[in-house]
């Protein structure tokens, strides 16, 4: 999500509310099962979009993105179910029949669906044949930051253990994390609070205002969706020209890898994983 200041209480789910997640999930982790396949040279991003979309509706449910508000007010709402972004674009590149996958190229794809009033939000960036070094090197940084934060999300860390676990793994391995856009708290709505930011501010002062949520404790029944962004230059990055596409102010390589998962008194469930 876009980085933003406002903050608020984080919800506790009930047990229902985690079914309902849960379900919401294993549609969204299906979706990436399909995109898994189908990713090869000579797909559209536009054909991706069509069998998520088929996916999440065969279930009753809805794509979480469509006519999702532009960050800028008036802007253009988002189109699609999927989020596609190809090599240097990073997040919220809109499929076309126009954008064909060459061999060579990795795709972020990231999808979102709402069962029953809650979403499920997962995003993950594919190899297109065979990719650069660079490339393969980016993706293993990237997946494994998320899986380092992950691995903090317990009872009674502080979310800063988490922010803290994701920017190490990407950046020993060379890498630089994305800040202008976060992880987040989920559930009945797509960005709940807290934001979680994927680095540890260093100014201090700033820090209580950009990361309000920095020193609080995880509790059981917390939902989030940790989504790291990495880049393999500079951390910065632009909104193209569609007011939507996130790249690389560079023009170099960026990956993407997300899942939701709920908070419980043992390991963190995976809720956008295929069980
Ligand atoms: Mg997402
Ligand atoms: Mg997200």
């Amino acid at each position: 999500m876009l980085f933003s200041r406002q903050t608020n209480g984080i919800r506790i789910k009930t047990a229902r509310e985690l079914e309902l997640m849960r379900t919401a999930g294993r549609i969204v982790a299906e979706v990436h099962a399909r995109m898994r396949e189908m990713v090869q040279p000579g797909v559209t991003t536009a054909d991706l979009d069509a069998a998520a979309e088929a996916i999440i509706r065969g279930y009753d449910a809805i794509p979480a993105f469509v006519d999702y508000p532009n960050a800028r007010q008036g802007g253009p709402v988002f189109p699609a179910t999927l989020c596609t972004s190809i090599n240097d674009e990073l997040v919220h590149g809109i499929p076309s029949r126009q954008r064909v996958l060459a061999e060579g190229d990795i795709i972020s794809i990231d999808v979102g669906a709402i069962y029953k009033g809650y979403v499920g939000d997962s995003g993950w960036t594919y190899a297109v044949g065979q990719v650069s070094d660079e490339a393969q090197r980016l993706l293993e940084a990237t997946e494994g930051s998320l899986w380092a934060g992950i691995a903090q999300a317990t009872v009674g860390n502080r979310f800063v253990d988490v922010s803290r676990a994701v920017q190490q793994f990407a950046e020993e391995r060379g890498f630089s994390i994305v800040r202008e856009y976060t992880s987040h708290g989920v559930g009945s709505k797509m960005h709940e609070e807290p934001q979680i930011l994927n680095f540890v501010p260093t100014d201090r002062r700033d820090a209580a205002r950009s990361y309000p949520a920095m020193n609080r404790r995880l509790s059981a029944g917390m939902t989030f969706a940790l989504e790291p962004m990495v880049n393999a230059g500079v951390w910065e990055t632009r909104v193209l020209d569609d007011e939507w596409t996130v790249s690389t102010k560079d023009g170099r390589l960026s990956a993407h890898f997300e899942h939701t998962i709920a908070i419980t008194d043992g390991e963190p469930e995976i809720l956008t994983k295929l069980s």
